[in-house]
C-alpha cells in the first residue's frame, strides 16, 4: 500500500474534460501496467512542463460538485503525512460513505395520482393490474412508496413503472423525514448574564476571533464553572459575522441535554452522531455544505463538517479519549481540529476541567492561550471529596462493594430527598471466576483473559471479543471438576443487586453498555433520573461525564483503582480525570454535594490531587515524571502493534522491526528509544497473538522516517498484520 502524500500521480486532462475536473472532485483514471480503471481524487490541477514523461489521460469525471474544499485537501494531506496513512485512505475516511456513494439516490420516492388523472379514472384503458394500482393509490390518504404500493396491490413493480411512464402516476423524490432539531418545539432561552470569570473568558476568546492568526485557547474551567455559556456567546459572535461554528463533544455526551442547550439558543443547527442513517448523514452534509447551518454539534468526525465559512471550532471535554479514532487513519480530533483551525485561521477552544497533559503543556509553553475559570457559577463550592480506605474494611472482614461510610452517606442522602450516582467502571456481575480447589481461572479461549459472569442471561462473556458461553457450574478443568466454583470481583450488575438489597424501597437504574444497547435507552434512563423517578443511578464511566442534575448530592466511586494499575503512561492521568469528572456531577444545585472515593491506594498522588480538586498539583507531580522517562507530552510516541495467528512469527517479525530501527538510527544518527518489543498487555485477542513496541523520541520526523524505512525494508509474512499508531492513547 501507499505510504503517504507522495502517493499522488500526474495525469493529463483531455480537452473535453477540462473545466469539469477540479481539485476536490473524483475521477476515473487508468492505473498500473494493466491500466485498471480506478477511482481517484483530484488534488490539484496545474499547468506544468512534464518533459518526456509518458503521462496517461484521465478517463472520466465522477462528480459535478466539489466534495472536498481546498482547506480540507490541505488538512487531509497533513493527516496522511502525520498519521502515516495514504492520502486516499484519509479522504475515504473523511467523506462519509453516504456522500461518496451519492446516498441521495436512495432517498424515498413517493408516488401519487395527479388530480386531473384521478378525475377521469374510469375512462382510462388499463390492464387489470394497472387499474388496481391506480385506484388503490388514488384512494390512499397520502403518497406511497413504490414498494408499499406493490405490496398493497400484490403486484410487481412492472405495472407501476408503466403507469409512471404514461404519466398517470406522479413521482417525487423526498428525503425521509427524521426528527430534526429544527422540527422540534424547543423552548427558547435567552443569553445569561455572565459571571466575572465567564466575561473575562469571552473577552479573551473574542480577541482571538479578531486576531489575523488566532491562537488555540485552553479553557480550563472546573466542573460547573459555566463553560457552555461561554461557548454559546462566543458562537453567537461568530454567527453574527455570517460564519459557522463546529462544536465537538464526546459521543457519549451527545445526549438530548447537550442538543437542547444549543438548540434552545441557535437556529439551524445540525447534530451529527454515529447512529444516523446514510440518508440522514448525506442530507446533513449537504445542508452544512450549503452554508445554511449555523452550528454543527457532533462527535469526533464532525471535525470534517464541510462548513463553507468556518468561524470557530470548539472541542468540549478535550481530554476525552473518544476523540481518538482506533482504526485507520488513527487520528485525534483535537490535533486535526488544531490543524484545521490553523489552515482556516479561526480560533480553536479546548474546554475541560481536567486538561490532557499534552494540551496543558502547550498552554504552559505559550503555544496556546490559557483561560482559567476556577470557580463554580454562583460561587457554589466544589463538593467535599473524602477517600474511604478499603484496606481497613478488608481486615475487618467486611464484604460487598459498599463500605460502611458510603452506606451511611447513601442512607442520609435518601432521607434528605437527594439523588445519588454510584460509579463502577466494570460491567457484568462477577469479574473473576475461579475454582478454589485447583486454582483454575475461567478464561476466554481466544484472548486468554478472564471472563466476566453476566447474570442477566447466565453467560460468561469476554469483554474484549464478546465470546460467550454458559457459566460453568463445576470447574471446567477436566482433571478437577470440583463443584464449588467461585464467582468473585464486582461488576455493575452485582453492585446493582447489592444496592437493591440494601435500599430496597428506592428505585434504581443501571447504565452501562449492556443496558444501553437499544437506541434511545440512554435518553430514557437519563430522563427518569432527571424527573427524579429514580433516586440512585449506578453505572460505568458513561455516567461520569457532562450530566447536570442539581439534585445529585452524593457521588460514590466504588473502586477508584480500576484504571490505576494499568501498564499505561496515562494511568494516573485517567484516574485523576475520572474522579474529578464524576465528582463534578454533584453539588451543582443549592443543596451542596459530597463525594466518597473507595480505594486501596488513598495515598496515590493522582487520587490525592483529585480529592483536593487540585489539577495544578497533579500536573506538577506528573510532568517531571513524564519528562524523565521521555514520554508524552515531552517526547513523541509511536506504538507499533503486530498480530498474527502464531506467536513465533509475530515475535520474530517484531524483533526484525526493532533491529531495523536500531540499524536505521545507527546510520542516520539521532535518538529513538525503544520499549519492547514485548507481548501487548492484551496478549491474545480474537485468536491472534499480539506484540507491541513503543518508540519515543523528541524528533517526530525521525520516527516517521524510521517507520517508513521499516515498511520498505521488511517483508511482512502473509499472516502478520502490523500498524503504527501515532500518539497512541491506549498502551
Ligand atoms: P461546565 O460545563 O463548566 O461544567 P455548565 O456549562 O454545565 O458548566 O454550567 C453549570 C450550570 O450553571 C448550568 O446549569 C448552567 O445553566 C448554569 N450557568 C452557566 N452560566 C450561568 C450564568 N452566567 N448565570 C447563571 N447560571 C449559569
Ligand atoms: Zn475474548
Amino acid at each position: 500500500m501507499s505510504t503517504g502524500p507522495e502517493q499522488a500521480f500526474d495525469y493529463l486532462i483531455p480537452d473535453e474534460l477540462s473545466g469539469e475536473i477540479l481539485p476536490g472532485r473524483r475521477v476515473y483514471v487508468p492505473l498500473g501496467r494493466s491500466n485498471r480503471r480506478v477511482m481517484a481524487y483530484c488534488v490539484a490541477v496545474e499547468r506544468k512542463e512534464y518533459g518526456r514523461r509518458k503521462l496517461k489521460h484521465v478517463l472520466a469525471s465522477l462528480d459535478q460538485q466539489t466534495l472536498v474544499s481546498s482547506h480540507m485537501l490541505a488538512m487531509t494531506q497533513w493527516m496522511a503525512e502525520y498519521y502515516l496513512a495514504s492520502w486516499g485512505q484519509v479522504l475515504e475516511a473523511v467523506i462519509p460513505a453516504a456522500v461518496r456513494g451519492n446516498a441521495g439516490t436512495r432517498e424515498v420516492t413517493l408516488l401519487s395520482v395527479p388530480p386531473q388523472v384521478a378525475m377521469q379514472l374510469s375512462t382510462l384503458k388499463l390492464t387489470e393490474k394497472q387499474q388496481t394500482v391506480l385506484t388503490t393509490l388514488a384512494a390512499a390518504s397520502k403518497p406511497m412508496t413504490p414498494g408499499d404500493l406493490a405490496d398493497k396491490c400484490r403486484v410487481t413493480q412492472a405495472p407501476i413503472s408503466t403507469l409512471r411512464k404514461k404519466k398517470l402516476i406522479a413521482a417525487e423524490v423526498r428525503r425521509v423525514s427524521h426528527a430534526h432539531f429544527d422540527d422540534l418545539d424547543i423552548e427558547r432561552e435567552s443569553a445569561k448574564s455572565l459571571s466575572e470569570d465567564q466575561a473575562a473568558a469571552l473577552r479573551t476568546i473574542l480577541a482571538q476571533v479578531k486576531a489575523p492568526q488566532p491562537k488555540p485557547i485552553l479553557l480550563h474551567g472546573v466542573t460547573g464553572s459555566g463553560k457552555t455559556e461561554v461557548y454559546i456567546q462566543a458562537i453567537q459572535n461568530v454567527i453574527d459575522q455570517g460564519k459557522q461554528a463546529i462544536v465537538l463533544v464526546p459521543e457519549i455526551s451527545l445526549t438530548p441535554q447537550t442538543k437542547q442547550r444549543f438548540a434552545s439558543r441557535f437556529d439551524r443547527i445540525a447534530v451529527l452522531h454515529s447512529h444516523m442513517s446514510d440518508v440522514e448523514r448525506h442530507w446533513q452534509w449537504k445542508r452544512i455544505a450549503s452554508g445554511i447551518v449555523n452550528v454543527v454539534v457532533g462527535a469526533r468526525s464532525a471535525v470534517f463538517a464541510p462548513t463553507p465559512h468556518l468561524g470557530m471550532i470548539i472541542l468540549d471535554e478535550e481530554h476525552d479519549t473518544s476523540f481518538k479514532q482506533d482504526s485507520v487513519p488513527r487520528y485525534h480530533a483535537r490535533e486535526v481540529a488544531a490543524k484545521r483551525a490553523e489552515l482556516e485561521q479561526v480560533p480553536l477552544i479546548l474546554g475541560t476541567a481536567t486538561p490532557s497533559l499534552e494540551t496543558f503543556y502547550r498552554a504552559k509553553q505559550g503555544q496556546y492561550e490559557l483561560i482559567s475559570m476556577p470557580r463554580r457559577i454562583g460561587n457554589r463550592p466544589l463538593p467535599a471529596v473524602r477517600t474511604v480506605d478499603m484496606r481497613y474494611d478488608k481486615t475487618t472482614g467486611y464484604r460487598g462493594a459498599i463500605s460502611r461510610q458510603l452506606y451511611q452517606s447513601i442512607q442520609r442522602t435518601l432521607q434528605q430527598e437527594g439523588q445519588i450516582i454510584l460509579l463502577l467502571n466494570r460491567r457484568g456481575h462477577s469479574t473473576h471466576i475461579q475454582c478454589p480447589a485447583c486454582g483454575h481461572i475461567v478464561k476466554c479461549p481466544h484472548c486468554e483473559l478472564p471472563l466476566t459472569h453476566h447474570i442477566t442471561d447466565g453467560s460468561t462473556v469476554c469483554h474484549y471479543c464478546d465470546f460467550r458461553s454458559v457459566a460453568p457450574r463445576v470447574c471446567p478443568d477436566a482433571k478437577c471438576g470440583y463443584s464449588g466454583i467461585r464467582f468473585s470481583g464486582i461488576g455493575t450488575q452485582k453492585l446493582e443487586q447489592e444496592v437493591k438489597a440494601k435500599f430496597s424501597s428506592y428505585p434504581i437504574i443501571r447504565m452501562d453498555s449492556d443496558t444501553m444497547k437499544k437506541p434511545g435507552s440512554h435518553e430514557a434512563a437519563l430522563e427518569k433520573f432527571r424527573n427524579q423517578e429514580v433516586r440512585i443511578l449506578v453505572g460505568t464511566q458513561m455516567i461520569a461525564k457532562g450530566l447536570d442534575f442539581p439534585n445529585v448530592t452524593l457521588v460514590g466511586v466504588i473502586n477508584a483503582d480500576t484504571a490505576l494499575h494499568f501498564p499505561d503512561v496515562r494511568a494516573g492521568e485517567r484516574t485523576f480525570q475520572l474522579i474529578t469528572q464524576v465528582a463534578g456531577r454533584t453539588g451543582r444545585g443549592d443543596l451542596g454535594g459530597e463525594v466518597l472515593v473507595q480505594t486501596l491506594s488513598p495515598d496515590h498522588p493522582a487520587i490525592e490531587a483529585a480529592t483536593r480538586h487540585d489539577y495544578a498539583l497533579f500536573a506538577e507531580r506528573e510532568l517531571p515524571f513524564r519528562r524523565d522517562f521521555q514520554m508524552t507530552p515531552f517526547a513523541h510516541m509511536v506504538r507499533i502493534i503486530a498480530r498474527g495467528p502464531t506467536q513465533p512469527s509475530v515475535e520474530l517479525f517484531m524483533q526484525q522491526v526493532s533491529e531495523e530501527i536500531t540499524r536505521f538510527i545507527a546510520e542516520k544518527g539521532g535518538d529513538i528509544s525503544q520499549q519492547g518489543p514485548a507481548p501487548a498487555p492484551i496478549e491474545k485477542l480474537r485468536g491472534n497473538y499480539r506484540y507491541h513496541l513503543l518508540l519515543h523520541s523528541f524528533d517526530r520526523h525521525l520516527m516517521r522516517a524510521a517507520v517508513l524505512h521499516c515498511r520498505q525494508k521488511i517483508t511482512v509474512p502473509d499472516e502478520v498484520l502490523w500498524i503504527a499508531d501515532i500518539d497512541p492513547i491506549d498502551m
